[in-house]
């Protein structure tokens, strides 16, 4: 199966501002590793378009895509821009080349939709911006390339599209940009009581979305299961001809700002079986705040789309790129030895405790 890799030249400057918890290597490390293994050559890597005004105006208000251009341009938001946009906040910070960074995720995110239009996987790490609103920055997320995705598979004619979130935080802005529409399934697994606090199991946005909210220490057992009697069995009876998925690395063990403790083998797998469920399938990357954990995790996620196996021991290029990283949320003595020298985790495995089995029925059921 074709699969290319959306990255971009973007994704190896710092964003956001110093003391903003993605101000650390993410997208351009998976590139970075990807290359070291051997894994990344010009017959799967795409360089990420830059999406074009009309693009993200498919989805965002004119009025706010130039407010974004604006701010990133000089700088500066003015109180309405904090209080309208929810452009210049502590958690939607200004900086430099803000907009040709967030308008580059989306870019990737249109492209690899066309991409797998004729069959194929495209991964954009950058991408998964699930809480970005049509005319508000939300949750550290400008603008919203999972919903401009799922929009250029419709708009080419696609009838039936699944999205699926395996993010730690409940995938707010894709529910409610498909709530009245009958041709996408959103499903959400996410962790319970967590900003924004939306997505409870009773919440099914406008008749098709479903929300899964777990608890702090899901662990891959809970995940497998889940997956195999609940979004499996959701997502077959849906009938979709594609599958988006944001694969969160905020859902995996030593996340400094999620309570949920999975392997990176858990997401290989559900990722795997949700690709198998279509001709097409888009993995977006989402959130994820501790740079060796989600750099690992979507390394092997993406050798798991292109068919190769984790190397044991990891070479030396891919262990210095690790070695060299640094992250102010998570303190040293809670750095595991592992993160270094391997790609995948042990497994998390453990019970499959009774509020998590309980959300088969609340999901599935009429
Ligand atoms: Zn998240």
């Amino acid at each position: 199966m074709a699969a290319w890799l959306c990255g971009g030249a973007i994704y190896h400057e710092t964003g956001y501002g110093s003391d903003h918890p993605l101000a650390i290597a993410r997208a351009g490390l998976v590139e970075d590793l990807c290359r070291a293994l051997g894994w990344l050559d010009e017959t799967c890597f795409v360089e990420s378009p830059v999406a074009s005004h009309a693009e993200l105006t498919r989805y965002h208000e004119p009025v706010y895509v130039e407010a974004v251009r604006r701010v990133s341009d000089s700088g500066l938001a003015s109180a309405e821009d904090r209080t309208r946009f929810g452009l210049g906040t502590r958690e939607n910070p200004i900086f430099p080349r803000l907009y040709p960074r967030a308008a580059t995720a989306c870019g990737g995110s249109i492209e690899a939709a066309r991409r797998v239009l004729d069959g194929g996987v495209a991964f954009n790490p950058g991408g998964g911006t699930h809480h970005g609103m049509p005319a508000r920055a939300h949750g550290f997320c400008y603008f919203n390339d999972p919903v401009l995705a799922v929009l250029t598979l419709l708009d080419a004619g696609l009838d039936r599209v699944l999205y699926v979130d395996l993010d730690a935080h409940h995938c707010d802005g894709v529910q409610l940009a498909f709530r009245a529409e009958p041709r996408v399934r959103t499903i959400s697994i996410h962790e319970a009581g967590r900003w924004p606090g939306t997505g409870a199991a009773s919440d099914r946005g406008g008749g098709e979305a479903r929300n899964l909210p777990v608890p702090a220490g899901f662990n891959d057992s809970e995940l497998d299961h889940l997956m195999a009697h609940a979004v499996m069995p959701l997502a077959t009876e849906f009938e979709p001809e594609a599958v988006v998925v944001t694969v969160g690395a905020d859902a995996l063990a030593g996340d400094p700002l999620s309570g949920l403790a999975l392997s990176n083998r858990a997401l290989w797998r559900a990722v795997r079986g949700l690709r198998d469920l279509t001709p097409r399938t888009i993995v977006l990357g989402g959130g994820g705040y501790n740079p060796w954990t989600l750099g690992r995790c979507w390394t092997g996620l993406w050798g798991m789309l292109r068919g190769h196996a984790p190397p044991v021991p990891l070479p030396p290029a891919a262990r210095a790129l690790l070695a060299g990283l640094d992250c102010e949320l998570v303190d040293d003595e809670d750095r595991a030895p592992e993160w270094l020298s391997t790609l995948a985790d042990p497994p998390a495995d453990g019970p499959v405790r009774a509020e998590v089995a309980a959300l088969v029925e609340m999901v599935t059921g009429g």
